[in-house]
């Protein structure tokens, strides 16, 4: 591991949630810090609901910024003073940083998606999609989707109820104009999906956290499947992405949204554009055991 230079200038960027142990951001995010030679530490905070909105306050309004996860990010978007679209399509804020005074707030997980969606796809426009989950990925995963002009969203989760809200508010949102009747569906748990064929299959639940996880859709089910999208990460690729692959299918983890939600934060916090190899080297390194190469400031 790199040192990090702490001075009387340095300022403090924080992951807020709770758990947060687990958390890649600190390695991938320390080591962009240093390539660009920003002065800056990315400390992983535990904080409990109660303490939330105090620490995370008190660090913006200090001139601190940094990310937010599970299980914070709704309140996180009731705190910020200033949203981004990203805030107010998702109901969600991952990303804080302070300007003019203002606590400012982004979700950047929903660059992430569009990041590993295009990175997979080249881009889900005209696509038919088949989006699992109803929680804060998935809307991060709609909205990227409804932005970039998917064709059709076929919405699968455990809780079918969570899913119609879900379809319900984003047809009803200001910020979704351009929803058209029929771009979204839900998909009722136990459908019979043999005949149907997907251009794209995101897996937005938690399933595949644990290699004891079932799968959180059996693809072989399905009529045929164009790509698949993982938003869980594990060391070693999951085993739905796994499965994928000895499929056929082309097929990705949630690595590459991982960086590409930490690319647009870093941007928030340092205005410039950190070094992408960099992150992708420090994760790599982080998930295989491997030294990172020592980055340097150019
Ligand atoms: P969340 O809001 O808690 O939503 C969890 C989703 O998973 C819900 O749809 C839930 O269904 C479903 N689920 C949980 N356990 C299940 C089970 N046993 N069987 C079927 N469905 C189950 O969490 P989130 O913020 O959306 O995050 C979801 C996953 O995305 C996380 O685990 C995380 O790994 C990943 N993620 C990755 C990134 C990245 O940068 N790669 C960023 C954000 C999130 P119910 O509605 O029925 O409970």
């Amino acid at each position: 591991m790199q040192s990090i230079e702490i001075g009387q200038t340095t300022r403090l960027i924080v992951l807020l949630g709770d758990p947060v142990a687990h958390s890649l951001s600190p390695i991938f995010q320390n080591a962009a810090f240093q390539a660009a030679g920003v002065d800056g530490v990315y400390l992983s905070l535990r904080a409990s609901t109660d303490d939330f909105p105090g620490l995370f306050l008190g660090i913006a309004r200090a001139g601190g910024g940094g990310n937010v996860t599970l299980p914070h990010k709704l309140v996180a978007a009731q705190l910020i003073e200033r949203r981004t679209k990203e805030v107010d399509s998702t109901g969600a804020c991952n990303t804080f940083w302070l300007e003019d005074g203002v606590v400012c707030g982004d979700n950047t997980d929903v660059a992430g998606v569009r990041g590993a969606v295009d990175l997979l796809t080249g881009s889900p426009r005209g696509a038919r999609v088949l989006l699992l989950g109803a929680g804060g990925a998935a809307r991060a995963a709609l909205t990227a989707l409804l932005d970039d002009g998917a064709d059709s969203i076929h919405l699968l989760n455990r809780t079918p109820a969570r899913a119609a809200e879900i379809i319900e508010e984003f047809s009803e949102s200001p910020h979704h104009r351009s929803v058209a009747p029929g771009v979204l569906h839900l998909v009722e748990p136990g459908t019979d999906l043999g005949d149907e064929h997907f251009d794209l299959v995101i897996n937005a639940t938690s399933l595949g956290l644990r290699e004891a996880d079932p799968l959180p859709i059996d693809l072989e089910a399905l009529g045929g499947c164009g790509a698949a999208l993982d938003l869980v990460y594990s060391p070693e690729e999951t085993r739905w992405v796994r499965e994928a692959r000895e499929l056929g299918i082309p097929a990705a983890d949630g690595i590459e949204m991982l960086i590409q939600q930490g690319v647009v934060a870093f941007g928030r916090w340092w205005r410039i554009d950190p070094s992408v190899e960099v992150m992708r080297a420090a994760l790599a390194a982080a998930t295989t055991g491997l030294t990172p190469p020592a980055p340097t400031t150019s």
